[in-house]
């Protein structure tokens, strides 16, 4: 089914509650439905897709359509001997797909538990948390090429997999719609347990079980993380960043007690952007309406009533700080509109 809103305020469809509007916003539930959508000469001219809203700050009123999924199936496909598949729509809650797996023993999801947004967002930055990442269990990815108005499908391997990355915010941005997400999920018990946090808080529970898993991170994100019905963020506002090994130890020696993390290269490594604002006094800043978590500065809020641009000013101005005190460039997580 297709629903149509036009002049539709935004403030409870993005996770920072900024006041803008959109000219239009269309949902719909079925894959089919895009091609009505996009059918020649029907086309709208300027579009994007809205899942959530818990990774885009809108700094102005969206004058295009916003396309949003809605449709919630979760369909077991075939089972391996040692994994099942499964078929999720985009309209899934993310976390409602891990709580499906939990319930029914399937192993691979349970450290991404609780990370906001639909299942169709999941692949676009590649999600990961707590050791796992996205592509670490999707199969395949269903999405409408509204170019070729054609439905297609991308291996894993095809949809090029970052860090917080994926054909989908490169060649395939501005064009793909993601329909459906194929996982494929393990059926023997396969804990990861390579945080810390996590793996002690397992223990405290009685061992790596899913559910053990599963309310250990929800538990860790939950102190962690402003809750952003209370508090408007999209969680990490910056990305972690990856630089040259040499860069990252001569930082550490400058900086005592610096952590660095590996990178998909031996010769690069990951900073903790969260360690380098805080480092640089930032943590617990606040500019007027916006500010930087207390807890956690890798996490912009929105105090309440701030529009796009105040929290942009004060990115750019963390931007600014920690390039002054570090010589490094974090660069936003987050999609600005
Ligand atoms: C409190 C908090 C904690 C967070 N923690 C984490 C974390 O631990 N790890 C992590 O990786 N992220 C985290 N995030 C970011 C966010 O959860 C993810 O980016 C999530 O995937 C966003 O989903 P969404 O449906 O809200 O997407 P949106 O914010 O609506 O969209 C994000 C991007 O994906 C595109 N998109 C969305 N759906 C589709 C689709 N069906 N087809 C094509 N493109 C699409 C949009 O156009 C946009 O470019 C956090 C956010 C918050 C608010």
């Amino acid at each position: 089914m297709i629903t149509t809103y036009i002049d539709h305020p935004l403030r409870d469809l993005n996770s920072f509650h900024v006041e803008e509007r959109a000219a239009r916003i269309i949902e719909f539930d079925r894959k089919e439905d895009l091609d009505e959508i996009f059918a020649e000469g029907n086309a709208p001219e300027k579009w994007a897709v809205l899942g959530g809203g818990n990774n885009i700050l809108f700094t102005q009123h969206y004058d295009g359509t916003l396309i949003h999924p809605t449709g919630k199936g979760i369909e077991r496909l075939q089972d391996g001997s040692a994994s099942a598949r499964v078929r999720v729509d985009a309209g899934v809650e993310w976390d409602d797909f891990v709580q499906w797996c939990v319930e029914r023993e399937l192993w691979g999801a349970e450290n991404l538990s609780l990370i906001p947004g639909s299942v169709g967002a999941a692949p676009v930055q590649n999600i990961g948390a707590y050791g796992a990442e996205a592509r670490d269990i999707i199969d395949q990815v269903h999405y409408f090429d509204t170019l070729q108005r054609k439905h297609l499908t991308l291996s894993n391997e095809e949809c090029r997999f970052g860090y917080r990355d994926s054909i989908f915010k490169g060649e395939l941005r501005g064009r793909a719609i993601i329909t459906a997400v194929d996982f494929t999920l393990g059926t023997t018990v396969s804990p990861s347990l390579r945080y810390g946090d996590v793996q002690q808080q397992v223990e405290e529970r009685g061992g790596a079980t899913l559910r053990n898993i599963r309310e250990a991170v929800c538990s860790i994100r939950q102190t962690k993380l402003p809750d952003t019905s209370v508090l408007g963020n999209a969680g990490s506002f910056f990305k972690n960043p990856i630089v040259p090994c040499a860069v990252a130890k001569s930082l550490q020696q400058e900086n005592e007690g610096m952590p660095i993390y590996p990178a998909s290269d031996d010769s690069l490594r990951k900073l903790a952007a969260g360690w380098l604002i805080d480092k640089a006094g930032l943590k617990g800043l606040r500019m007027g309406k916006v500010g930087v978590h207390d807890r956690q500065a890798l996490v912009l809020v929105n105090h309440g009533g701030a529009t796009g641009g105040e929290v942009m000013a004060l990115a750019r101005y963390v931007q600014a700080k920690v390039k002054e005190k570090f010589g490094i460039e974090i660069e936003t997580e987050v999609n600005i509109w």
